[in-house]
């Protein structure tokens, strides 16, 4: 309904007859491919900002709408309750009209209207839908059984409930009022859909949760009702999920993180291609588009976001026997994605790596506190790598623009098409965001950057981290460097640890841990310069300076591409002897530093495109509004 939106983050709408007809043409693929379409009916009560609609939001009572609106919700009166009845009734009416077969009641992740009367810290009310347990339920219940009676005889009823909120005694735990809801309602849906609070909670990162991390919480659900139970935990595992049914926590698994990784997980599994799953690693990049209300992208799937608009599919890819051969200097997350999507195209791929090991960045950052898991962007190219014949793979093999003629003869490989995927460094000198210039007084200290501390610089004493990139690498080098014993602070000029980690649900868990571990925080601070022992440090506001005894800095701030081949073997190509290299081109890192998920997707989409046709000037499809004077 109009009177709940969250912009400035896009969600689906089911307001109107013209959003069943568009909502049809989702449930009508999803049919064809013989499965079942469900739909999550969500009123957001007090977290609705409504800018667009600029309907004052209302809630079960007058409180403030969350951090992304300074107004209030207005407290509903028993007409509001009613309409709302008749709206949520409604939309369940025309989700089964658009085709759905299964409709959720949405009661979790503490930011529904359905939990504002839930949680006694949202509802002071003082009729019966406020005060005892049983009167904060009664709406829910009520939906529950409107939303039966208007399309249970199609469509099944699912409700989405959160038994665990982390708040202890000031909200709802799996021990107490979690357990006394499901108990009052167990019968009444046709499936229990569980899981934790907030957002952050549920959707958590690898760096903070493992695998199956909500059983615990969510188990006692099965014990209650006879009615199905699905629940989430970034299932990636088979025999992990196995065991979930087996043991009895629950009937089915849900999986939407490891499905954006991989779409074709449940499919892999039945075909027992286990090997070939591309795991999801834990990152979160794909909640990053929520955020940003911007198409969705995933570090380990490529092509998630880019199905309709460049046409490309998560597994299939046209292949025909080329003749053409490429050789792919450096063997990190682009060099190896573009080496899969090559040689699947049917190319001969010749893929050289300086070190010993593959996997570049990758190899390096997973070896970091938290980040195991995202090893896996190099496993699963790897092993789709060694089944590929027409794929040759060199490590130790440091290539020279001079050499790279050399290498072809030596080795018999006729390529003619290069592509330098060889990385980047992180800067020495401070120049990042805050400095255009160096920072004054480098010499006066040990400096590192974070390329030294994954390399095995050990650091004790006094060690102040400068991070002017916001992202997760700042925070979790002081992770480790507190855990090797050193004294750690870190400073930064945005408001708070990590900045950009809010966008991936990390940011409070990573400051929160942070404070815990004793490292010292310095927020909106700058590092002016460096004397012997010491940093200055001014406010980003008002200049105000503190000086900070210290050791050694890190400087995480900027990073250089490492295209000094590149660049060398582009002066040089107009005089090697043998005039047969037709394409030169970066990628990933080597192309534009960014995340592992755009190293990735530069890969494959060089891969994608070479050679092929490309459409003119903007090159995906887009969604358009056309004006018609009809
Ligand atoms: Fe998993 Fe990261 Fe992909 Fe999200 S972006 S699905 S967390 S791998």
């Amino acid at each position: 309904h109009a009177s709940s939106e969250n912009d400035p983050l896009v969600e689906g709408r089911l307001w109107d007859e013209v959003d069943v007809n568009v909502l049809k043409l989702t449930t009508e693929a999803i049919h064809k491919h013989d499965s079942l379409a469900g739909i999550e009916l969500q009123h957001g009560g007090h977290i609705s900002t409504n800018y667009f609609s600029r309907i004052p939001p209302f809630s079960a009572s007058n409180i403030s709408v969350g951090p992304r609106a300074p107004i209030q919700a207005r407290s509903m009166n028993k007409s509001d309750i009613r309409d709302f009845r008749k709206w949520h009734r409604t939309a369940a009416l025309r989700a089964m009209q658009a085709g759905f077969d299964l409709i959720y009641v949405y009661a979790a992740h503490s930011g529904t209207l359905l939990t504002d009367f839930l949680l006694r810290r949202f509802n002071n009310r003082s009729d019966e839908y406020g005060g005892s347990l049983e009167n904060r339920i009664r709406l829910l219940r009520e939906i529950l059984e409107d939303t039966k009676d208007a399309v249970g005889h199609k469509c099944a009823i699912a409700l989405r409930f959160a038994v665990e909120e982390f708040l202890g005694p000031n909200g709802i735990t799996f021990e107490n009022e979690g357990k006394e809801m499901v108990e009052i309602l167990s019968e009444l849906p046709d499936i229990w859909d569980v899981n934790i609070s907030d957002w952050s909670k549920d959707s958590a990162t690898s760096r903070f949760e493992s695998e199956g991390y909500q059983e615990q919480y969510i188990k006692f659900v099965k014990s209650i009702t006879s009615k199905p139970v699905v629940g989430v935990g970034r299932f990636t595992s088979p025999d992990t999920m196995a065991s979930m049914i087996r043991r009895g926590i629950m009937d089915f698994i849900g999986a939407a993180r490891p499905s954006i990784a991989d779409p074709f997980l449940p499919k892999k599994i039945e075909e027992g291609k286990i090997d070939e799953i591309r795991e999801c690693i834990g990152c979160n990049i794909c909640v990053v588009g929520d955020e940003l209300s911007v198409p969705i992208r995933c570090t380990q799937n490529p092509t998630m976001g880019e199905e309709w608009r460049k046409g490309w599919h998560p597994e299939y890819i046209i292949s025909r026997n080329r003749k053409d051969s490429i050789l792919i200097v450096g063997g990190g997350p682009s060099g190896l994605e573009s080496a899969v999507i090559l040689a699947k195209r049917g190319f001969r791929v010749i893929l050289t790596e300086s070190s010993s090991e593959l996997g570049g960045r990758v190899t390096r950052e997973s070896n970091l506190p938290g980040l195991s898991e995202w090893i896996r962007v190099k496993d699963h190219r790897i092993n789709l790598l060694k089944k590929m014949s027409q794929v040759s793979i060199f490590c130790k093999n440091k290539i020279l623009a001079n050499d790279i003629i050399d290498f072809s003869d030596k080795n018999n490989f006729d390529f003619s098409h290069v592509f330098f995927a060889t990385g980047a460094k992180w800067r020495r000198d401070g120049i990042g965001r805050k400095h255009r210039e160096k920072i004054p007084g480098l010499k006066n200290l040990k400096v590192y950057t974070p390329d030294d501390i994954m390399e095995g610089v050990s650091l004790k004493g006094k060690v102040v981290i400068f991070d002017d990139e916001h992202f997760y690498l700042g925070g979790v080098l002081a992770e480790k460097l507190n855990k090797d014993g050193a004294e750690v602070s870190i400073v930064t000029p945005a408001p708070d640890i990590s900045t950009f980690t809010h966008k991936t649900l990390e940011q409070r868990h990573i400051q929160k841990k942070l404070i815990n571990l004793g490292v010292e925080l310095f927020t909106n601070m700058d590092v002016l310069g460096c004397q012997k022992g010491k940093v200055e440090l001014s406010c980003v506001f008002s200049n105000s300076r503190i000086e900070k005894e210290c050791d050694t800095l890190i400087l995480v701030t900027e990073r250089k591409q490492n295209d000094e081949l590149l660049i060398e073997f582009e002066a040089r190509k107009e005089n090697l002897t043998n005039p047969r290299i037709e394409t030169i081109r970066s990628i990933g890192d080597c192309f534009a530093p960014g995340t592992i998920a755009s190293a990735v997707y530069s890969g494959h989409l060089a891969a994608r495109e070479f050679k092929m046709e490309l459409r003119s000037e903007t090159p995906f499809l887009r969604e358009r509004i056309y004006v018609s004077r009809d």
